[in-house]
């Protein structure tokens, strides 16, 4: 070492030394912006930076050597030899190009270090080509012991400068690379030149194929103005890089700032950027985030998932919630979605985090709506099994008992008519709240139709303890409510179930509540029963009858009977009233009576009540005379279908004129949503369907009716026509009805006129239509023979003379 500063210190001219070094930095600075170049550049133009940077490095070790040289002070009087001077640099290029190629190429370590090497071995050939070039008067000798420290010197730093060549796009690392680039050729050439010992001899000429020195500093210097040019362009080209960088890192910060999602991109976890939502999110500023490790901003439960996620490839992983640590330390729920990019030249993964604190919060409210009944907030029929379910597994395991308790609101439809649906869901609203001051926190309260609610008493054995609470809940619901300024009086039943007495499961138990219920029901309201197994026994039978009423019309078992309506002076059939009958094959004929309100609680009406309009249509398509065909049309089947769809499809499918199809309703469609009634009736009108009001005089509020839709005619209920010739009241009555109706312009009919009394005196009031079993009894074939036309006529006359 000594020996070699001494070499420089001594036998150097320290100008030119310095000089030399310059040369040898700018050149390896431009060396390793072209190495950046070749990168991050693509094929075919990595192959020719690559080119370009082994020729920049070749000349600069060969310019340092010359220049050096020419600092050498035994070079006084030392020429070179051409040859062997050009091809000193030729081997310093050509070696160079190997080495670049295989650190390019190979990336592994082992690659590098050959890289190295040849780098060495070229920087080395070039300094001892040099030398050999050297034509002194002196003699010129080689310490081998310097030779190859020089060797080593060159190698090892030629191989560590190619080791630390990643990542060039940091002008940091470059100007490291550059550094050991520029010891690797000084530290040769300096060790090189201490192994070198010139003997002065006799003086050279500069003639023939021998370089001077003058010729030499020519070539030197137009070699180093090379070098500084070649720095010059790759430091320009290295600016707009950088430019060009910067302009599209704020083209990506414009886009990832416009995105509402959390956009971070990290490196080694490290993390490089970040969007402004991730600010936000986070609530701290760019340069606080940048720098950090992204693991700390994940919630510390989250540390096995992002484990695992660790082992996988970016590529291969998907889209996971995570919680993170957002501003404050509130706890934030994400979406994590990430992939491999190249940011700033260099891999690096991005990170997109989607808040899911909304979503979360929607999933929660509709979880909520799918388990409560929103008017109340009372959890729903499904809720109200689970909790169910819950309550009897904890009961079969400590032993105790469950109650369950089905109540139903008395007078609640009517309620709901008279005062409006909003009375009515207020209304609501206080019962539950009511019902729920009775209960334990423990019990259940469920809200599982109109004005149905079930309660389930936990741990409750004792069916004294079930009838205290379920009295209570009644006795409560008696009492008088205020409800926007009036008062509104109601009553309730219920049902009592328990467990595990009358049913292991939640099924049986709200079956055999519900069955207590129906027989309070039965029995007239307003009490509390307890569920018995002959209750069982009667809904047994009405499930069984529901299950073959289902089959009848696929067995043909429901027929139509008709029954003419006639002309209230004359006697003249005009009309025939379709009437379902179902021929049971052990039960015989059932009354409608009996099975209609077993369809409309099934829901099986929709279906009967279709096949009755179109049976019918056929039927009165069919007759000889054009009578008109009356159809009964339930309420539940009002709601339930679309009656005007099927009568328009009845009518065209067997030809009939609308005008010859009567539709008979009853009051009862206006309960519950009198305008969706209405808006129906109006559809069936502009058919051109007669619209008849059934059984009227029987409901509420008949007269209200009326004035909420215009009937074509009214049939007055047959109670009345039963009692006419006892009662004046009911004649009174009669009269005003029939009047009425006369006054508003619709036909009035009168049902169940059984005797010539009841004819003579209904004749006498002006009823444009009447029914019953005078005339003719409900028959399958039509009672229309000309005999049985003329006795209807006769009967007309009797009754004319018996009033003349
Ligand atoms: P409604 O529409 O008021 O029919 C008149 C009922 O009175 C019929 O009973 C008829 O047989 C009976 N009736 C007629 N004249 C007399 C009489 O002089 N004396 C007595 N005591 N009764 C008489 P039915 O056929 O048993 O029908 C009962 C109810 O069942 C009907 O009352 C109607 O509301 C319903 N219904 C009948 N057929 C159908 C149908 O096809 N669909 C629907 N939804 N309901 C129907
Ligand atoms: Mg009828
Ligand atoms: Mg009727």
């Amino acid at each position: 070492m000594i020996r070699i500063l001494t070499c420089i210190t001594q036998q150097h001219d320290l100008r030119l030394v310095a000089l030399s070094a310059v040369i040898c930095a700018l050149g390896s600075f431009a060396v390793t912006t072209m190495m950046a170049q070749a990168e991050v550049t693509k094929a075919p133009h990595t192959a020719r930076w690559i080119g370009a940077a082994a020729v920049v490095f070749g000349s600069s070790v060969w310019a340092l050597h010359f220049v050096a040289m020419l600092a050498f002070a035994p070079a006084e009087g030392i020429a070179y030899e051409i040859d062997l001077t050009a091809s000193s640099i030729a081997v310093a290029v050509a070696g160079t190009w190997v080495a670049l190629l295989l650190w390019h190429l190979f990336r592994r370590p082992a690659a590098v270090a050959l890289a190295g090497t040849v780098l060495g071995l070229a920087i080395a050939g070039m300094h001892y080509l040099g030398v050999s070039a050297m034509r002194s008067s002196g003699f010129i000798a080689f310490d081998p012991a310097f030779v190859v420290a020089s060797l080593g010197v060159g190698i090892g730093l030629a191989a560590l400068a190619l080791a630390r060549a990643r990542d060039l796009l940091s002008l940091r690392r470059r100007i490291e690379v550059t550094t050991w680039l520029a010891l690797a050729i000084c530290g040769l050439h300096f060790t090189g030149m201490a192994a070198t010992t010139v003997a002065p001899m006799l003086r050279l000429s500069e003639e023939g194929h021998l370089l001077g020195s003058t010729s030499l500093a020519l070539a030197v210097g137009l070699v180093s103005l090379a070098i500084l040019l070649a720095c010059l362009i790759a430091i320009l080209f290295q600016q707009h890089l950088s430019q060009r960088a910067v302009r599209e890192l704020n083209r990506m910060r414009l886009l990832a700032n416009l995105t509402h999602e959390v956009l971070l991109i990290h490196r080694d976890c490290e993390i490089v950027e970040v969007n402004d939502a991730g600010v936000r999110l986070f609530g701290e500023p760019v340069e606080d985030l940048v720098g950090r490790n992204i693991l700390g901003l994940f919630a510390e439960s989250e540390g096995p998932t992002l484990a695992r996620r660790a082992r996988c490839p970016v590529d291969d992983l998907r889209p996971e919630e995570f919680i993170m640590r957002a501003a404050g330390g509130v706890l934030v729920p994400v979406e994590l979605s990430c992939s491999a990019i190249e940011f700033g030249g260099r891999p690096a993964t991005a990170v997109a985090l989607r808040d899911l604190t909304d979503r979360k919060r929607d999933e929660a409210r509709i979880r909520h709506l799918a388990l409560h009944d929103a008017l109340t907030d009372l959890p729903n029929r499904y809720l109200l099994e689970q909790r169910l379910a819950h309550a009897l597994d904890a009961a079969a395991q400590d032993g105790s008992g469950v109650a369950v308790v089905y109540l139903d609101l008395d007078r609640f439809k009517p309620v709901n008519d008279l005062h409006g649906h909003a009375v009515g869901d207020a209304l609501l609203v206080q019962v539950a709240k009511r019902m729920l001051g009775e209960l334990r926190p423990t019990d259940t309260l469920a809200r599982v139709g109109g004005d149905e609610f079930v309660a389930v008493l936990a741990g409750t054995r004792a069916p004294e303890h079930a009838a205290e609470i379920s009295d209570r809940l009644v006795g409560g619901l008696v009492r008088p409510f205020a409800i926007e300024g009036q008062c509104v009086e109601i009553g309730a039943s219920a049902g009592v179930a328990l467990y595990p007495g009358d049913g292991g499961t939640a099924e049986t138990l709200l079956r055999a509540a519900d069955t207590a219920l129906y027989r309070v029901k039965d029995d007239g309201r307003g009490a509390v029963r307890f569920f018995e197994a002959s209750m069982d026994t009667q809904l047994q039978a009405r499930r069984q009858m529901e299950y073959e009423l289902g089959l009848a019309i696929a067995r043909d078992e429901l027929r139509l009977f008709y029954q003419p309506i006639v002309n209230g002076a004359t006697g003249e059939i005009e009309t025939f009233e379709a009437l379902i009958r179902w021929q049971h094959p052990e039960r015989g004929f059932v009354s409608p009576a009996e099975f209609i309100p077993l369809a409309e609680q099934s829901g099986l009406i929709a279906q009967i009540g279709a096949w009755v309009i179109d049976t019918a249509c056929a039927a009165a398509a069919s007759w000889p005379r054009p009578w008109r065909v009356s159809v009964n049309v339930s309420p539940q089947q009002f709601r339930q279908s679309d009656v005007p769809a099927i009568v328009v499809r009845a009518l065209a499918r067997h030809g009939l004129v609308a005008a010859r199809l009567v539709i008979e309703i009853t009051e009862s469609v206006f309960i519950q949503d009198a305008t969706k009634a209405v808006e129906v009736l109006t559809r069936l009108r502009g058919l051109g369907v007669r619209l008849a009001l059934d059984d009227f005089g029987t409901g509420y509020s008949s007269l209200s009716y009326l004035q909420q839709f215009r009937f074509d005619k009214i049939k007055i209920d047959q109670s009345f026509v039963r009692k006419i010739e006892q009662s004046a009241d009911t004649l009174t009555i009669v009269r005003a009805i029939a009047n009425l109706g006369h006054n508003l312009g619709l036909q009035v009919t009168v049902e169940g006129v059984e005797t010539a009394e009841q004819l003579a005196i209904l004749r006498q009031l002006g009823c444009d239509q009447m029914q019953g079993y005078l005339f003719a009894k409900p028959a399958p074939k039509l009672p229309a023979s000309e005999l049985e036309q003329a006795r209807l006529r006769a009967l007309f006359a009797g009754a004319a003379a018996r009033v003349a």
